[in-house]
């Protein structure tokens, strides 16, 4: 069947009672050269993915959203509107196993002339997720990069934004080509204090003996949707948890590691700076399975 690409819902007048939907052609342009989306990439977004027209983890990723715009202080979006904008978008790609719903907000239209300030700008799209089928199973190459920020940044800097999910994203872009370069895939930060944070587009998981574990929050790193989730399934695979700070020399000596995301789910890390780590094929399955059936 044909993918119903690049559906886009444009939310208007996201500020409080006023938010509605207006449907609008993906085809033709939306944004305005002078949307601070474009040229500060100063707003927030979130990818949800849908697994036949289902999105997954919808409530996590309204909540995180709400959260990203209080951290850069924008109005609150209308969390009733948004989700059904996600909701019809979703349903348009129930013929399909997995797809993906974008939802972007961003401070809105700079006027210098008018002055005032901007009026919020929203949209939402979706189309049809691509194949992740070596990722998924072969593994990834993954290298660490220095994210040059301490793992107490949130608390020390809150204006660098860390573990927001800003529209800015030309440098987690840039390191994934880093690693490009160094023949890899994919990237783990690590904080300038030594300490392992996350990859840029997903969430780090470790598995050490039966336990699984993920650096916190606190970190500056945003809080996964996909992993929550998989931690909450964990237990049904005879695993134990923890939220808890990880060393590089931690990720070296791991009976296996993933990344994680929305929209890739789980991806296991077949080497660390070229160094093979082994890759757990039939826990990666079980995940890959669960993830891939939510149903919310
Ligand atoms: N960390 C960062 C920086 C991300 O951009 C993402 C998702 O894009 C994640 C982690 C994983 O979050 P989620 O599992 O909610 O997709």
């Amino acid at each position: 069947m044909t993918a119903p690409h690049h559906l886009l819902l444009v939310v208007a007048g996201i500020a409080g009672e006023a938010s509605h939907l207006v449907e609008a052609d993906a085809d033709a342009a939306q944004l305005s050269v002078l949307d601070v989306a474009a040229t500060r990439g100063d707003g927030i977004f979130e990818t949800i993915s849908i697994g036949q027209g289902h999105p997954q983890a919808l409530e996590a990723h309204l909540q995180r959203f709400a959260r990203s715009a209080r951290m850069l202080d924008l109005p609150a979006p209308d969390l009733t509107v948004w989700r059904d904008a996600v909701l019809a978008l979703a349903h348009r790609l129930a013929d399909h196993d997995e797809a993906w719903v974008k939802t972007a907000l961003s401070r809105g239209v700079e006027l210098p002339a008018a002055g005032g300030p901007p009026v919020p700008t929203g949209w939402a799209y979706a189309t049809v997720s691509p194949q992740f089928r070596r990722e998924r199973t072969e593994g990834i190459d993954v290298v660490l990069l220095d994210r040059g920020l301490r793992s107490d940044v949130s608390a020390t800097s809150p204006w660098l934004l860390a573990g927001a999910k800003t529209l800015s994203y030309a440098v987690n872009r840039a390191a994934v080509r880093e690693a490009q370069r160094r023949g890899a895939d994919d990237v783990v930060f690590v904080s300038s204090d030594g300490l392992l944070l996350e990859g840029p587009t997903s969430t780090l998981v470790v598995r050490r003996g039966d336990t699984l574990t993920t650096p916190p929050d606190a970190f500056g790193i945003l809080p996964g949707t996909t992993q929550v989730d998989l931690f909450a399934a964990a237990d049904q695979w005879g695993l134990a948890t923890a939220v808890e700070p990880l060393s590089p020399d931690d990720l070296r000596g791991a009976d296996a590691a993933w990344l994680v995301s929305s929209v890739r789910h789980a991806a296991p890390v077949r080497s660390v700076d070229g160094a093979p780590l082994p890759v757990d094929a039939p826990l990666t399955a079980t995940m890959n399975g669960f993830l891939r059936d939510r149903r919310s």
